[in-house]
Formats: C-alpha cells, structure tokens, sequence
C-alpha cells in the first residue's frame, strides 16, 4: 500500500437555487407531484425554443467568481445526444468545448485543488422502478432544472481529502445561496474518478469512474475501496480496466457497470436553438456585489466580536444557518458565550446533523432567549431549562407556556426549601454526623438530595445557603 499514491478527481453536480428551469418558466419546487412543473419545452415537444435562464447564469458566475476561475466572456451552450427514457429530446442542453468557466481553486488545509471546468446544464427527468421490476415511472419535474457541473483537476490525495473537499465545497455553496445541496434530495451530486500510481511515477495511472454514492460519507468509503481494490490488482501484475463502476452501498464495493467500449459517443455540436453567452465586466462586477461573507472571514469576525474561540466559531459557521440564528440570538440578548454553549450542546444535538436554514430551525431565537433570561433570573434551573428547550423545539410552544403548564418555575420560597431542608436532615443521620466531624463533602451530597426531592426545581444556591445555615445551627 505504501509503495502507491491515491490521484481523485471529482465531478460535482448542484441544482442551482433558481425559481423556473434552465429553458422555460416551469417552477423548480422540490416535492411537487409528480409530471406537474412541466411544459413543451422541458418534456421535449417539437417546434418548441429554449430561453436561456439569467439568473440560472448569474449563479454560476457567483461561484466562478468565488473560486478565482476565470470566465469566459463568450461562450456556447452545446448538445450532448444520447438516449434515455428520462430524456424526452434525446439529447441534453449542456456545455463542451466552451465552459462558461475555466480553472479556479479550493483550498483545503492550506492544499489548492483546482478547478478544470465549471458549466451550467439542465437535468433529466427521475425514472421510478416498480417492485416488480416490470414497470417504470418517470417524472419530468425534474427535467430542465439547472444544474452547475464543477469538475476537478486529478489533485485529492485520498478518499478523506476527497470527503473534505466536498463538505467544504458544500459551505461555501450554502453561503452563497447558489444551491441547497442536499445530497439526499438529489440537489448536489459526485462522481469520483480515481487511479493509483507508484510513488514518484510522474504518469497518470488507467482510472475508473465511481457512481451512485448517496452521501460524503460514501464517497469517501467507495473511494477506499476502490483505491485498495486497484493497488491489489497492479500488485498481481496486472492491469486496470478503464471502466465506470458503481457503488453498492449495502455491501460496500464497487462493482462493473461498462467499460470504455461501451462508452457513449455524445456526438456534441453548438446548440443551434440558443443564442451564445455574451458576458461583460459590468455584468461580473455587479454579481461581486452580490457575494456576501464567506464562511472564513465569518469566522474571524466571530472570534473578534464575540470573543469566542476557533473551535467554537468553527462549529457555528460550519452550516449558514446556524451562524445566523447564533448572530439572531445575540442581537437579542448580549451574552455571546452562553449563547454559543447553548446552540453547541442543544441546538445541535436536536438538528441532529441536517443542514437548516434560520428560519427552518424550530425554536425561535427570541425562545431560546427566553429560557436564557428565566435562567439568569433564576426563575428556572439549567436542567429546567434544557427539558424546555428539548419541549418547545417538538411542540413550538412558547417557554412561557410551557413553564406555566407544567408550573416548572423554580422553586425559590425560602420556607418551601427549608421543610425539604429539613427532611433531608433527618433522614441522613449519618451524614450529618460525618459533617460533626468536619467532612465538607457532605454539603454537596446533602443538596444534592434535596434536589432530588424537588425534582431539580429549587434554586441550587438558596438550598446550599439554607443548609449550611440549618447545620451550624445543629453544633
Ligand atoms: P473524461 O474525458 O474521461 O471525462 P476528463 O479529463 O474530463 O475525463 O476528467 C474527468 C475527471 O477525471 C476530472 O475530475 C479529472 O480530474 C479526473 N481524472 C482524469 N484522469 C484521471 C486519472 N488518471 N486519475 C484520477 N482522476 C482522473
Ligand atoms: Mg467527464
Ligand atoms: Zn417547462
């Protein structure tokens, strides 16, 4: 294994956030049942004319930008013919010999992975299999909906950094609002290309074409694979067949599905319905304006303003929607830290990893922040609190109502505590005499228990007061 190096290559595929499709007006809506976004443009129809879609070009022209690819300023879409039922005019609207932008670069851990193209296509529609496997379904809402192609140069070392460049690629995507990208929704899709090569050969070795991962995760796992399977064939002496194979996730291998033989000739030409591309500086310059702060100088305005550390700002700007609902929050209530711990340890662990928008995140700011201030004013305990939050992100009830609901207001009548106080004391004999003969600790066991029979309701500190006034006054 050590003897070779992993070369990766990487074609990625996102559905651009516009409202209508590539070449008609269609609506791009996610979910939608099915065959009803579609017209005679997206279904094929003859005699019909596509119409370029501007804000569909203005999205990719933000990511070129944002890469540093250079964009060309006249280009032309192409025909890419092929059969499929999935597409109705047997050929695709995609770009060939004229991407709307060349090179760029990502950089990760300080490494640049460069870009070869960046294009914009239009989708095909979604076949569905029966069970049987007798018939099939196809849905053309999908058909016609932008698509943004962004393919690598052969420069990811390794299935991680493969992973890696992806879940980076995907931040900066979500910032600039250019794509949801989700890749269980189909909204951002990879092909991995991969060869592996004896260290210090300057030759590209034969690679195969990986398909069908449905997750980061999987890209990172068939590409493992993949690597491993490819070294233990060169070991043998053998040789690599230039192939595309697919993942199959249940028992995670690669496996054949054609070789270069069988490879489609496109037969691309200049798609004679479209006019060309003109792109001017004016154009570009007003896009630039366009783009926000990225998730890198997010981060240090985070540590600088809010005094949080690395850590804690990369794990709030790691997904847009998240760093928004932080910054929502504070402007509400000006205690950043706690603010951060909170989204860190609760938030998150109720998002449980999927990627939301700020207003998707069900609990409001203002409720987080107000469980925030009844904890400071001690009206509730943490631990009261963090049933709260856990209640109002499944109900989207208010904390107040909640509170008063299950009348989970902390208890902080001095008499009330003190009957608990009391009770505890005598049945802890032992304890107390313990203390008698100075054992500190007991303290902590004592209030302890007299949490536990106010089921974590009273205010920690008055108990603490109380009881060490109750034990003195036992001497
Ligand atoms: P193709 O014509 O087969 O589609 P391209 O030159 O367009 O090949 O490259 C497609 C992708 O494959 C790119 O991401 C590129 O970096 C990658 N790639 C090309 N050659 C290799 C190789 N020998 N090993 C790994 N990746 C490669
Ligand atoms: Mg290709
Ligand atoms: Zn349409």
């Amino acid at each position: 294994m050590e003897d070779y190096e992993i070369v990766i290559g990487l074609e990625v595929h996102v559905e651009l956030l516009t409202k209508t499709k590539m070449f008609c007006s269609c609506l791009t809506e996610f979910g939608a049942p099915p065959n009803t976004h579609v017209c005679p443009v997206c279904t094929g129809m003859p005699g019909v004319l596509p119409v370029i879609n501007k804000r569909a070009v203005e999205l990719a022209l933000k990511t070129a930008i944002v890469f540093n690819s250079e964009i060309s300023r006249f280009c032309r879409f192409a025909r890419k013919n092929y059969f499929y039922p999935d597409l109705p005019k047997n050929y695709q609207i995609s770009q060939y010999e004229e991407p709307l932008a060349k090179g760029g670069y990502l950089e990760i851990d300080g490494k640049r992975i460069r870009f070869k193209r960046i294009h914009l296509e239009e989708d095909a529609g979604k076949l569905l299999h029966s069970e049987t496997g007798f018939i099939s379904f196809v849905d053309f809402n999908r058909s016609g909906i932008p698509l943004l192609e962004m393919v690598t140069e052969p420069d990811i070392g390794s299935p991680e950094e493969a992973e890696k460049f992806l879940e980076k690629l995907k931040q900066i995507l979500e910032y600039l609002e250019i794509s949801d990208c989700n890749m269980e929704e189909g909204s951002l899709r990879c092909d991995a290309n991969i060869s592996v090569r004896k260290k210090g050969t300057k030759e590209l070795g034969v690679k195969t074409e990986v398909k069908n991962m449905n997750s980061f995760k999987s890209v990172r796992k068939a590409l493992a694979y993949e690597s491993k399977r490819q070294i233990e064939i060169l070991k043998r002496g053998e040789k690599i067949v230039q192939e595309t194979r697919l993942w199959n996730e249940k028992e995670e291998i690669t496996e054949s599905m054609r070789t270069k033989e069988e490879a489609h000739d496109y037969r691309y030409f200049p798609e004679p319905d479209l006019v060309p591309l003109e792109i001017n500086d004016g154009w570009i310059e007003e896009i630039r304006k366009e783009i926000k702060e990225m998730p890198d100088e997010r981060k240090e305005r985070f540590k600088k303003d809010y005094g949080i550390s690395d850590y804690d700002a990369n794990v709030l700007i790691s997904h847009k929607g998240i760093a928004d609902y932080f910054e929502e929050c504070v402007k509400l209530y000006n205690n950043p830290k706690v603010i951060a711990n909170w989204i860190m340890s609760e938030i998150l662990a109720q998002i449980k990893g999927k990627v939301l928008k700020k207003e998707e995140i069900p609990l409001k700011p203002e409720y987080l922040v107000d469980i925030l201030k009844l904890i400071e004013e001690n009206k509730i305990t943490v631990n009261t609190g963090k049933e709260i939050l856990k209640e109002v992100y499944n109900t989207g009830l208010s904390p107040c109502e909640i509170v008063e609901k299950k009348n989970l207001l902390q208890i902080q009548d001095i008499e009330l505590i003190g009957k608990f106080v009391e009770e505890v004391i005598r049945e802890n004999e032992k304890a107390i005499n313990d203390w008698k003969k100075g054992k500190q600790e007991v303290i902590s066991f004592l209030v302890g228990q007299v949490m536990r029979k106010t089921k974590g309701r009273a205010n920690p500190n008055i108990v603490r007061n109380i009881l060490i006034e109750y034990l003195k006054s036992l001497k």
